[in-house]
């Protein structure tokens, strides 16, 4: 069945996968992960080398990211839970706010959108620069009585780039705000970058007022899927985040995480995988990775249509096309040949991109993608920008998104070809669906992927 699904190695996944071309380095992950699936993280007292495993991570964590002695932290399974983890803290240390509210960029990943659903803290969404940075007066204005987390991020997915975390988490520490830098995808690149000397503005805990860090093992870690570590300046401020209840009959239940069982799997993989390539390792992974980003601007600047839309800071490249083309129809052409790239939907003032995560395998195939992506260009300039049917485009428009019924999708569905009726199938072409999400509002696009998603995940049954 894996045959269908996108490449995990060979550095032709650009998104979701992270790799680090050392085969034997996979194989060791992968044969810890093996080892610990069975194990249960629940319970530190009766699996002690899981306990050893995640301080001697978090101990990494927070030499790489300049913590002070007194710094903590916990493994999470991922981006997603180190963030919902950070804000859940932030809240619950202010017990006394009755709306709390967090200051985002209107670039902050999704996954504070995820907390806020969540925890009922308000975003107050802050629009960025025209460099696609935080502003940080706008930011310190949006702060309030309220307020209970400033967030920034190093790098922003979407872009790329490293938010000015000095001055924001500065006029976070003057209202006496907590301020967590997003440093999920960036975090283990940007100190090994300021190694090799090349310009890295200061993000970590050497910023004062940055009172939590995330950082994606499974990503830049090159670890296996299902690790993240949070870090806390000081025990102080994580202490919100652990949950115990004696109140049942039961073991009392004492977690520093959302899950209770948990796998010792993913941590193993991850220690296994951080020891494995060590300090030495990652320096050279980073080396490999930036010199392929460098060349990858280069050439993209050669592909007429094409531009980048950021001066990337770390290893995220985010392009956009003149409108000769359309980056739906590269993103398709690009992976009919054999190469994932990910298409991102317009926002707000923003042209529709196409992001590159950009991995130590990829690094020797830059010139061969670049062929591909100048071929798929090409291939789009012909075809012309995609133009939605007019009766379909107007159809959603008419949508409304707090009210979407079962019929109107499928009215949708059966318009753009794909059949209704109770359940449907993975498309054979992303460009029309991702050209018609692009003209709906945010909230529409919502509506309509979580009605996507509820029709894609039916079971399958013996007995009907
Ligand atoms: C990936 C990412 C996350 C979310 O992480 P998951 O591991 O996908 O849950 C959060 N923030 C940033 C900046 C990321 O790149």
């Amino acid at each position: 069945m894996q045959a269908a699904d996108v490449p995990v190695h060979g550095g032709r996944t650009l998104a979701y996968v992270y790799d680090s071309g050392l085969a034997e380095t996979d194989e060791v992950g992968r044969a810890a992960v093996a080892a610990y699936a069975g194990s249960n993280g629940l319970d530190p007292t009766a699996f002690p080398s899981l306990l050893q495993m995640e301080n001697d991570l978090v101990g990494r964590a927070c030499d790489l990211l300049d913590a002070p002695p007194d710094a903590v932290g916990t493994v999470t399974s991922g981006g997603t839970e180190s963030v919902l983890l950070a804000v859940q803290a932030a809240r619950d240390a202010r017990p006394e706010v009755e709306r709390p509210e967090m200051v985002l960029p209107t670039t902050a990943h999704a996954a504070f959108h995820k907390a806020a659903h969540y925890f009922g803290v308000r975003p107050v969404l802050v629009d960025v620069g025209a460099d696609f940075r935080a502003r940080p007066a706008a930011m310190a204005d949006a702060i309030g009585d309220s307020t209970v987390l400033v967030v920034v991020s190093a790098p922003s997915y979407a872009h790329g780039v490293v938010d000015p975390v000095r001055e924001i988490a500065g006029a976070a520490a003057a209202r006496g705000v907590r301020c967590h830098v997003d440093a999920c995808i960036g975090g283990w690149v940007l100190p090994y970058a300021a190694r090799l000397g090349r310009p890295v503005p200061p993000w970590t805990f050497s910023v004062e007022g940055v009172t939590s860090i995330s950082v994606d093992l499974h990503k830049y870690g090159y670890a296996p899927k299902g690790t993240s570590v949070l870090l806390h300046r000081d025990p102080h401020l994580r202490r919100p985040q652990f949950f115990a209840s004696a109140d049942w009959p039961g073991y009392t239940m004492l977690n520093s995480t959302i899950q209770s069982t948990k796998s010792g799997g993913p941590l193993a993989g991850a220690w296994a995988v951080v020891n494995t390539i060590g300090d030495d390792g990652y320096l050279e992974l980073t080396r490999l990775v930036l010199d392929a980003v460098d060349r990858l601007v280069a050439g993209i600047g050669e592909i007429g249509p094409l531009s980048v839309v950021a001066a990337p800071d770390s290893t995220l490249v985010a392009l956009t096309t003149d409108d000769s083309c359309d980056v739906f129809t590269i993103t398709d052409a690009m992976t009919r040949a054999g190469w994932y790239v990910q298409p991102q939907l317009s926002f707000r003032a923003g042209r529709p991109t196409i992001h590159l995560s950009l991995s130590a395998a990829t690094a020797p195939l830059v010139e061969e993608f670049l062929t591909a992506l100048g071929a798929a260009v090409d291939e789009a300039v012909a075809a012309g920008p995609i133009e939605v049917t007019p009766d379909i485009a107007a159809f959603v428009r008419a949508l409304d998104p707090d009210d979407l019924s079962d019929d109107d999708f499928d009215g949708l569905l059966a318009a753009v070809g794909m059949a209704g009726g109770g359940g449907v199938g993975l498309p054979e072409s992303m460009a029309q669906i991702n050209a018609l999400l692009d003209l709906a509002t945010p909230a529409l696009r919502e509506a309509l992927l979580v009605a996507f998603l509820d029709r894609l995940t039916r079971p399958v049954r013996a007995v009907r």
